[in-house]
């Protein structure tokens, strides 16, 4: 008989990314699902890794990470946030922004209380909130312009904010959709919080990824919500580098103190060398993360320029490396059912996007990541053409 236990998280199974991933793995089918770039991480960079790894940087490095890359995270935020940090209390290194999420979670959230997470949410933020006691309240994205835009309903927030809500968790600009806020969306959220004892945790690991000229509008750029605010990135996104897990987390010392509690005992101290090199890089090179958004502004538009003819309904992402296409004409199966048969069948994987939602409210659309060469590209759009 196989052995079962009382399960901390009875209705959690394998996350998606891993499900899909696998899948086209065994299938050979072109991976579009789970977001990773197909590119290698800058040279400049890697060199420095290297030169860090052969010049004794192999030990542990401090629980809060190394200063000279909390000096550089400090400057870059300056510079693009206009938010001055103090590198001694308010800036932590973690590993990826997945650490950093679920530290923080267990530093605020005790048991009983109310968490909310826009759907659709990233799969980590609800697990985290369960083992830490709390209850996750999901709030929806309203889905406007014609069925493109995905935004937030402050209305339907406004109402489920209550005595118990200890923590919003915000995510943009927004995976798997590409919604952005802008400034009054800052100033609408401070409205909403301002006299209530809730924390804002903002994920913004596509915090370079956003196009059109649009800017990043981090929340803690906004002096209000700064005072209540984490806001936990990651390099993974920045310089291709998903499997390095060096991310960090940037709040107010009060906030900064309670999470480092968290921090030192999950996993105190993050790859000592990955650190040194990405604080050279991000000192030496800034124009790779400036030039970031026209990089991924044009794969996203190659990709949706090769998907002109198909069936799909479409409107060019406007941030993170992803691209939702709507298949009502195509399909009506359930889009979980539909990302598995195309992945077995037509040799293309993606990611559903019901999986991200307590209500399926997201109807007929996939997600497909097109940080991808163009070779890769163009295999993946001439199957989706065919259909
Ligand atoms: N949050 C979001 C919205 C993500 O898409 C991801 C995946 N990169 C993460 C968190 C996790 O980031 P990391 O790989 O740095 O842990
Ligand atoms: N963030 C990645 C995505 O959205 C996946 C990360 C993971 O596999 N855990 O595709």
């Amino acid at each position: 008989m196989a052995r079962t236990i009382s399960s901390k998280l009875p209705k959690v199974g394998t996350t998606i990314f891993t499900v899909m991933s696998q899948l086209a793995n065994d299938t050979g089918a072109i991976n579009l699902s789970q977001g990773f770039p197909s590119f290698d991480p800058p040279q400049g960079l890697t060199d420095r890794v290297a030169h860090h790894l052969l010049s004794g940087a192999n030990q542990y490095a401090p629980m809060a990470g190394v200063p000279a890359l909390r000096a550089a995270i400090a400057e870059k935020t300056e510079r693009l946030q206009h938010r001055k940090i103090d590198i001694e209390h308010e800036i932590t290194v973690c590993c990826g922004a997945t650490e950093g999420l679920f530290s923080t979670v267990q530093a605020l959230v005790r048991a009983g209380d109310e968490v909310i997470v826009f759907d659709p949410a990233y799969d980590s933020y609800e697990p985290a909130v369960t083992l830490a006691g709390g209850k996750t309240r999901h709030v929806s994205l309203v889905i406007e312009n014609n069925g493109f835009d995905f935004a937030i309903d402050w209305e339907l927030l406004a109402d489920t904010v209550n005595s118990k809500t200890r923590l919003i968790i915000l995510n943009f600009p927004h995976n798997p959709t590409g919604a952005i806020l802008r400034r009054a969306d800052l100033d609408r959220l401070a409205e909403i919080v301002r006299n209530t004892g809730c924390y804002l945790l903002s994920d913004e690991v596509y915090e370079h990824i956003i196009f059109d000229n649009e800017p990043h509008c981090s929340l803690l750029s906004h002096d209000e919500l700064w005072e209540r605010t984490l806001v936990v990135s990651s390099f993974g996104k920045t310089f291709h580098t998903t499997g390095w897990k060096i991310g960090y987390c940037i709040a107010p010392p009060y906030l900064s103190d309670e999470f480092r509690k968290v921090h030192q005992f999950n996993t105190f101290a993050i790859s000592t060398p990955m650190q040194h090199a990405i604080a050279d890089f991000l000192a030496s090179d800034p124009d790779f993360y400036e030039q970031l958004p026209a990089f991924y502004q044009a794969k996203r538009d190659f990709f949706c320029g090769l998907l002109k003819d198909s069936r799909f309904r479409l409107q060019p992402a406007r941030s993170t490396f992803f691209q939702i296409l709507d298949y009502a004409e195509i399909s009506a199966a359930n889009d979980l059912e539909l990302a598995k048969l195309w992945t077995q069948e037509l040799g293309v994987a993606s990611i559903p996007l019901t999986v991200f939602c307590e209500h399926p409210f997201t109807g007929t659309r996939l997600r497909f990541c097109f940080a991808k060469d163009d070779a890769t590209l163009e295999a993946a759009a001439e199957k989706l053409t065919s259909l």
